[in-house]
């Protein structure tokens, strides 16, 4: 029997992977591991890979053995130790996860050990996704429309008892890595009550979204209030779930709020095209314009919004709800994104820095696509002068100030009216609500206005250097 070492990497599961379902097919026997790379992760998602990574084990009955370390160091040693005939793994999209494939493709050369590779993660290969003169697309669109439209999603389900372990004496169960990614702030301790990671956890969430959520989801997308978005993006983050399962689980597009879903899925393929074909997508503006762009450093500004405490409640309601569940809602984010780059003129990179130490979806390509798209630096980009009012979106996408009152409850007590916007409230409705702003509710710490305004003139200024 020929004997095969599968690499988990962001495929933390069994059912619709191809590396598993090949391996059976093929009648291998397997020496499943993991190998760790905090590089990509921050603090919030090492928790979720913790927990993420003892659920893979349980599957495996507790047959998973993890490593940390150089990963062709150790793919070689597990070569020549176990006698490997065979190696397998799903592909990551980002540039040093494909140095590091070349690498590990040279070794198995070098002991003519047979690879299997394959994509799990995206829908289409980043390669079959080019314009017809060969270059990819910046532009979402078309890029949707000539590529994904009508495509067929697969799913397939794994028989575990099929898999057939490999007798190994590695003493390399997932407690070791327990000091790399549970950190000594226990403020992660609380996802428990929002989360189930893991591929059990991911099928329930999937359910429970089609069964809920799906239904109106065109609309209630947008509204943080209502409980219309799936919540899968750490699952399909870490390849609990596969994007295939979860679009084939649609059936037929054949209305706006699948058809709308999908497109979201879509935006997921489109970021990680972006990270593939523009591999410094973390450093580099993809409009080089914005290079010299005069952005402002202000330490107190940025604790405020890292905190919540900016004095505009949806903003504080979004960042307090990343700081209590490891999420925040797509719209939120944008709006606090914007309120980032553009109200108080901090470079994306803070915010993306942030995002990717708290999120627990962190992703390298969605975290640095978004932003960008929030910023105006980015390919198909939000143009730098829309600037979102956070009162009016809050006005508009929590009209009932629910979002607000369940992370700024200290101000639960305004009337809808002023909620919004407590720094415009008369002193008399602010007394009879108990809010006292500067003391239990910060006042805003920018005036919308004027900040708009800046952010304009800065913009103009740009616009001269670069025509
Ligand atoms: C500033 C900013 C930073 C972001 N950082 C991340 C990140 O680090 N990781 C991440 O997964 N998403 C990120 N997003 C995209 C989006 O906000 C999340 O994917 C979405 O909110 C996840 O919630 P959901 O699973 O309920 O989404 P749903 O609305 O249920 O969508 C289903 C799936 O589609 C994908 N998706 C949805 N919206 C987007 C989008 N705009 N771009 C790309 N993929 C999308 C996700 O995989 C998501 O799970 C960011 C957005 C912004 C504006």
């Amino acid at each position: 029997m020929e004997k095969c070492i599968i690499w988990f990497r962001n495929d933390l599961r069994l059912q619709n992977n191809l590396t598993i379902k090949n391996l059976i097919d093929r009648n291998s026997s397997v020496l499943p591991i993991y190998i760790l790379d905090t590089n990509s992760l921050g603090s919030a998602s090492k928790t979720w890979l913790y927990r993420s990574l003892y659920e893979l084990d349980k599957q495996l009955k507790n047959q998973l053995k993890v490593y940390d370390g150089n990963a062709v160091n150790i793919i070689e040693r597990l070569i020549e130790n176990y006698q490997i005939t065979q190696i397998s793994w799903n592909r990551k999209f980002d540039y040093k996860s494909i140095q590091e494939e070349q690498l590990v493709k040279n070794i198995a050369k070098k002991y003519n050990v047979r690879e299997f590779i394959y994509n799990s993660s995206l829908l289409m290969n980043p390669e079959d996704t080019l314009k017809k003169d060969g270059t990819p697309y910046r532009v979402f669109t078309p890029f949707y429309k000539n590529n994904y439209l009508g495509l067929n999603h697969n799913a397939f389900s794994i028989n575990t008892n099929d898999i057939i372990i490999l007798e190994n004496k590695e003493d390399k169960n997932i407690d070791l890595l327990k000091d790399h990614l549970i950190p000594e702030h226990t403020w992660y301790e609380k996802f428990d009550r929002y989360w189930e990671p893991g591929e059990i956890g991911a099928q329930k969430r999937l359910r429970e979204f089609l069964d809920k959520g799906l239904l109106g989801y065109a609309e209630g997308r947008n509204r943080p209030d209502l409980d219309n978005v799936s919540r899968l993006s750490p699952h399909i983050h870490f390849g609990e779930i596969s994007p295939n399962e979860v679009a084939n689980s649609l059936g037929d597009i054949d209305n706006e709020d699948k058809e709308r879903f999908y497109t979201e899925l879509v935006w997921r393929e489109f970021s990680h095209n972006l990270l593939f074909f523009n591999p410094k997508l973390d450093t580099t503006n993809l409009q080089d314009k914005f290079n010299s762009f005069p952005w402002l450093k202000n330490k107190a500004y940025l604790d405020a919004w890292q905190t919540g405490n900016t004095g505009y409640p949806i903003v504080d309601a979004g960042m307090r709800e990343l700081w209590e569940t490891g999420y925040m809602h797509n719209r939120v984010r944008m709006i606090v994104g914007s309120f980032l780059v553009k109200n108080l003129l901090h470079h994306w990179h803070s915010g993306r820095d942030w995002f990717k130490d708290t999120l627990l979806d962190a992703d390298d390509a969605n975290n640095n696509a978004s932003w960008q798209w929030v910023a105006g630096t980015g390919a198909d980009a939000a143009p730098y002068f829309r600037i979102f009012n956070p009162v009016t979106q809050s006005q508009k996408f929590d009209p009932n100030a629910e979002y607000i009152r369940k992370f700024v409850p200290e101000i639960g007590d305004l009337p809808n009216t002023y909620i919004h916007d407590p720094s415009n409230a008369p002193k008399t409705v602010l007394d009879n609500s108990g809010v006292k702003l500067g003391k239990n509710y910060p006042s805003s710490i920018v005036n919308l206005k004027e900040s708009r305004q800046r952010a304009l003139s800065a913009f103009s200024e740009l616009k001269k250097t670069s025509s």
